[in-house]
């Protein structure tokens, strides 16, 4: 039995749900059967001999990999096995991954890490060359829309939202089922076209005003995520300390209500700023699909266009420059995203990459 296995796959691919189902099955005396208490306390996360990871924030540091490593170490509370499912391995910082890879090189007997990445490059390779690799691919539209269509979705708009997504279940979930998602998805893809319009300036006022547009799309994106996440956490913890309790032990579980709430509050701003961060880095990516598109239409390539609904704009675009042009401008996306996981200010990039999206 290996002891360490590295999960990679595109975002949306599904490998956190593969791991988990690889964990239930190590852990269920079935194999995984899905229906045993076991199985079903890995499916909703509580299970005792499974340490669930997931780095809330922007990197996940050296403290926290060392105590999960002792946690680790410990001896399975029911069956042969303890699971470690680490998501987002890649977000370890060095220090930690050094931890990490002291964990891997001498595991404990009964000890199982899984670790998921997007893929085996962003781990580092003393860690990955310790690893069986489990490398899943992205899942075709129509098998995204059947699951969608499953869901209770129409057939059409399923297709739609699928190919929109290029792959990623949950964000074709969420464009097939949430207006405002949608809606300003279509506003990312109107930037093409209004930087593309001939300006007495050279397009400098519109390339601006297309990259403050994204970037508050992006953020409002990202606020109505992370406010679906936080509100129910801090009821939850509201419920968790009894409020509005009274009689003896009320300072004593206030004082530690505060402590608590501080730290969850900490946690959830770590994790704002990293869907701020992913949510534009989406942003991106639709642009980018969208000049893939336009190189598809200028080459005549027999693909799937994932904005068949922009189809317009697309041969409006196409017709009007070259293949290099709109290779020059996909490169620019790719630089730009480069830039903001280098911590650049996120509106000093965008901008520099609707100028050069501007430029014919
Ligand atoms: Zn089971």
């Amino acid at each position: 039995m290996t002891h360490a296995w590295l999960f990679t796959g595109p975002p949306g691919s599904g490998r956190s749900v593969a791991a988990r189902a690889f964990a239930a099955a190590l852990l269920c005396a079935d194999q995984g059967c899905g229906v045993c208490p076991s199985c079903r306390q890995v499916a909703a996360g509580g299970h005792a001999d499974l340490l669930l990871v997931r780095p809330d924030g922007l990197s996940y540091g050296v403290r926290q990999t060392r105590d999960l490593v002792l946690r680790a170490a410990a001896s399975p509370v029911y069956g042969r096995w303890r699971v470690v499912l680490f998501e987002d391995a890649d977000r370890a910082t060095e220090q930690a991954a050094n931890a990490l890879l002291k964990a891997i090189e001498e595991p404990a007997p009964r000890t199982v890490w899984l670790l998921c990445a997007p893929s085996a490059d962003d781990l580092p390779t003393t860690i990955r060359s310790r690893c069986r690799l489990v490398t899943l691919r992205t899942p075709p539209t129509a098998a995204v829309a059947e699951v969608l269509v499953r869901d209770g979705i129409g057939q059409e708009q399923a297709l739609a939202a699928a190919r929109a997504a290029q792959g990623h279940i949950g964000r074709a979930r969420r464009l097939a089922t949430d207006p405002e998602a949608a809606r300003r998805r279509a506003e990312v893809l109107r930037v093409p076209v209004a930087v593309s319009a001939a300006q007495p300036d050279g397009g400098l006022g519109h390339a601006l005003s297309a990259a403050a547009a994204l970037v508050s799309a992006a953020e409002a994106e990202a606020a109505s995520v992370t406010e679906e996440l936080d509100v129910p956490e801090r009821e939850a913890l509201r419920r968790a300390f009894g409020e509005g309790s009274t009689g003896k032990g009320v300072a004593t579980a206030v004082r530690g209500a505060a402590g608590a709430l501080k730290e969850l509050e900490d946690r959830q701003k770590s994790r704002a700023t990293r869907l701020k961060r992913d949510s534009l880095d989406r942003a991106l990516l639709d642009l980018a699909g969208f000049y893939r598109d336009v190189l598809a239409v200028q080459f005549g390539a027999d693909v799937e266009l994932a904005n068949e609904a922009q189809a317009d704009e697309l041969r409006q675009i196409a017709a009007a420059s070259p293949p290099e042009t709109t290779v020059r401008k996909i490169e620019a996306i790719m630089k730009c995203r480069e830039r903001l996981t280098a911590n650049v200010a996120p509106l000093l990039a965008v901008e520099e990459m609707t100028l050069a999206l501007a430029a014919r």
